[in-house]
């Protein structure tokens, strides 16, 4: 089994149990969650890969916009099989290619799109860690 990070987007919180029976309905197993309200510089961290793309601002902002659900998922081939089931990024895009997909259901378009994937195992260890930093219960 292989563990991969997933996380909600602010404006689909309110769907999260909705969101939730179609991941576990998929064959992942939840093993980590937590809903937290990021703030700037964490999706800054969390985002540095698109340090000076244009919709970063628009990115940061959205993200910051109120909680958001994180997840440790696992599954066979977990990171592929979650971007998988997460679609295209373009909701509209997924709406034609992938109409099964989190991102055609729950989605808006390419920048409102419901849900983020780890796009490898090294980037689901760095974005766990970012989440789900080894601590004591808290
Ligand atoms: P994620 O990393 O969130 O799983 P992804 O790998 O499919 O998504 P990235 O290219 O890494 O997409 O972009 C990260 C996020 O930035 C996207 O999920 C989306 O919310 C936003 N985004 C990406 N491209 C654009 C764009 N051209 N215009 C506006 N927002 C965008």
């Amino acid at each position: 089994k292989q563990r991969t990070f997933a996380m909600l987007k602010p404006d689909v919180v309110e769907k999260m149990g909705h969101i939730m029976k179609v991941i576990i309905q998929n064959g992942f197993k939840i093993t980590k969650l937590k809903m937290v309200q990021m703030k700037r510089d964490h999706a800054l961290e969390f985002y540095a890969e698109h340090k000076g793309k244009p919709f970063l601002p628009f990115l940061v902002e959205y993200m910051t916009s109120g909680p958001v659900i994180a997840m440790e998922l696992l599954a066979d081939n977990g990171v592929a099989k979650w971007r998988e089931l997460l679609g295209p990024t373009d909701s509209e895009q997924a709406r034609k290619d992938a109409p099964g997909s989190i991102r055609a259901l729950f989605g808006k378009d390419k920048s409102l799109n419901a849900a983020h994937g780890s796009d490898s195992c090294a980037s689901a260890e760095r974005e766990l860690n970012i989440f789900f930093p080894m601590s004591p219960i808290a």
